[in-house]
């Protein structure tokens, strides 16, 4: 009967809430959310790979291991 479904109804995106960067605090976009941009995505990328490389685990078994053997 009616064809109401073309008013556009769900068509347009709902309004979200824009958080700042974590990176450097300005409004994300919608790309790199919720990053302002590509650049500080990796940024926080290489910083969490970092802190996760500064945990001994590998140099903690070899001695251990070491002093097995003695
Ligand atoms: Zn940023």
């Amino acid at each position: 009967m009616a064809e109401d479904t073309s008013t556009g109804k769900g068509k347009v995106a709902p309004l979200r809430k824009t958080r700042p960067c974590p990176e450097c605090g300005r409004p994300s976009t919608r790309e790199s959310y919720p990053f302002c941009s590509e650049r500080c995505r990796s940024l926080d990328l290489s910083r969490w790979l970092k802190g996760s490389y500064a945990i001994p685990v590998a140099e903690d078994e070899s001695r251990a291991d070491d002093e097995n053997r003695d």
